[in-house]
């Protein structure tokens, strides 16, 4: 831990704003990076607490800031890790950053499994970091869930991730693509969960440099009109869901009528496209018959 007066930090926070960047990128540096977050800076200062302990000097902190300002790194990709819903993640460039409009899916999950008695068989198809797999095993201690991933890499940050956030075993990690890994759980599955590569690939070429030089390609692009792996995950899922199972997927903000048709062609009931905090049609779920 080193010590700095308050005095000293907020003349220094003050000087990295002035260099460029915003304001939010750099309390989320002093948070992950510093160990110093928002709120508990704001309750230092009604103590007007004199000194402020950080986990790293200043001076660190700045090369990380300076970094930041000339490559357009993600602070996730430079602390090497995430807050995603009330989980602190590990990260690297092997996975996607975990959004927030996907910490709806728990919501939206929760809400359709009120039973909390109910034991269920859950996958969450391109896991990624793990975040939608570890939020529905503790969600519920009684779900058994299977986190599928293309990437090796990926799936070993999933399992560390559910280690360092979780000290249950509902959950088990399998590399493949997509229901692939699943044979052996045909027609059992109660719910599938997916947030797939879902940007057209118009759009993916004019993405952010933070996004596009730095995010995994394989977590985001989905073909010429976004929408090469939910037709794949919705056309196989009625090999691995039983009867009356829960698909859930996110999809790009234009897609939702085109991902509904997807789901009443392969035999979906009860389908719906629900939105996400901007209002926009982010997610479509829908039952196996
Ligand atoms: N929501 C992400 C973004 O806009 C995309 C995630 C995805 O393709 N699944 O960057």
């Amino acid at each position: 831990m080193f010590i700095i007066s308050a005095e000293k930090f907020f003349f220094w926070r003050e000087k990295q704003l002035l260099k460029g960047g915003d304001k939010k990128s750099l309390n989320l540096l002093i948070d992950l990076l510093g160990g110093l977050s928002n709120n508990h800076l704001n309750f230092l200062k009604i103590r007007s607490e004199k000194n402020f302990k950080l986990k790293i000097k200043l001076e660190s902190l700045e090369k990380f800031w300076d970094i930041h300002l000339r490559t357009s790194t993600p602070i996730q990709y430079l602390a090497g890790v995430s807050y995603w819903r009330d989980l602190k993640l590990e990260v690297s460039n092997k996975v996607l950053i975990p959004r927030s409009e996907t910490e709806l899916m728990i919501e939206i999950i929760s809400g359709r499994f009120k039973n909390k008695d109910d034991q269920i068989t859950f996958v969450d198809l391109g896991t990624g970091s793990g975040a939608i797999a570890i939020a529905l095993a503790l969600h519920n201690q009684h779900w058994n869930g299977i986190a599928i991933d293309i990437d090796k890499n990926a799936i070993e940050i999933a399992k560390r991730n559910f280690s360092n956030n979780a000290n249950q075993s509902n959950l088990k990690f399998y590399v493949g693509n997509w229901w692939e890994p699943l044979q052996n759980f045909k027609r059992e599955i109660d719910l599938a969960v997916a947030n797939p590569p879902y940007i057209p690939k118009d759009i993916y070429k004019e993405l952010p440099k933070e996004v596009k030089n730095f995010e995994p390609q394989n977590a985001l692009l989905g073909g010429e009109d976004g929408l090469d792996h939910i037709r794949e995950i919705v056309q196989y899922a009625p090999s691995y869901l039983k009867d009356k199972g829960w698909l859930l997927i996110e999809n790009h903000f234009d897609q939702s009528s085109r991902v509904e048709n997807l789901f009443h062609e392969n035999k979906f009931t009860s389908v719906e496209v629900l939105k996400d905090f901007s209002g926009i049609g982010r997610f479509t779920i829908g039952r196996y018959k």
